[in-house]
């Protein structure tokens, strides 16, 4: 019957999220209970009125979009679309959980942009700001679909490879650095970034960013525009 299926696709993963109406003869305080308990999101008593159903179609559909609308708003940084800095330590914190069950291998890059006072002093926030999108489309447009890339802090952004070692990860991050380096702004400014990489050996999430961050402060000592492994 109806409350069968509805308790069926909400515990299919595919169909969980879509909202149900049930639309049903019976009206007694049981019924409508059961509805609700099996996930529906709404309930139509017979008989059925073009316009009631429109409207509560309308009103579930906009729920879901706004839903979806404030989970991608909650994980993503306003400037540079990138993940926020939650989101990409739970993702990270996530794909350790993993390397651990299946010993896959996993390696992060932690990016810091090389001399961005500058940019800022010379000309302006604004531009600064233009800056870090670029740079962030770039990583984004560099990295693979099973990469993930945040804004760590103002202008650090935190890379996750999954699946693949520090030897491998050189390749992906050297591709970012040089990708950087390559472009010129319209105002004939160029910019580069240093990079830490740190491939995971069963320390906590913090040693292990850390470690990156040493990698990355050991590229700016050498001279910057360079990646530490
Ligand atoms: P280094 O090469 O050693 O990294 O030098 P740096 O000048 O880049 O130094 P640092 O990494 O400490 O610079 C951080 C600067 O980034 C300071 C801050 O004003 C700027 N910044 C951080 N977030 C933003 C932002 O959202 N917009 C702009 N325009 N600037 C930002
Ligand atoms: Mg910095
Ligand atoms: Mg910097």
């Amino acid at each position: 019957d109806g409350f069968e299926i509805c308790r069926y696709l909400k515990n299919d993963e595919n169909t969980k999220d879509t909202p149900i109406i049930i639309m049903t003869a019976f009206d007694d305080e049981e019924s409508i209970e059961t509805a609700f308990n099996t996930g529906a999101s709404d309930y139509i008593v017979k008989p059925i009125r073009k316009t009631e159903i429109t409207a509560r179609v309308n009103i579930q559909t906009k729920l879901v979009q706004t839903l979806k609308q404030l989970e991608e708003a909650a994980f993503t940084d306003g400037l540079t679309k990138l993940y926020n800095h939650r989101k990409i330590y739970e993702i990270l914190e996530e794909e350790i959980r993993r390397e651990k069950r299946y010993k896959a291998k996993l390696t992060i890059m932690m990016i810091d942009i090389d001399n961005f006072k500058r940019i800022n002093d010379h000309y302006g926030h604004c531009v600064g700001d233009r800056v870090l999108e670029k740079i962030s489309n770039t990583i984004k447009e560099t990295i693979r679909d099973t990469d993930a890339a945040g804004r760590y802090g103002g202008e650090e952004f935190l890379i996750v490879f999954p699946g693949v070692g520090k030897i491998d990860a050189v390749t992906g991050a050297e591709r970012i650095r040089k990708n950087i380096e390559n472009f010129e702004f319209d105002n004939g400014m160029k910019t580069t970034i240093s990079g830490g990489l740190a491939e995971y050996n069963n320390e906590t999430i913090l040693e292990f960013i850390d470690t990156a961050d040493k990698k990355l402060y050991e590229a700016k000592r050498n001279g910057k525009n360079r990646v530490e492994v």
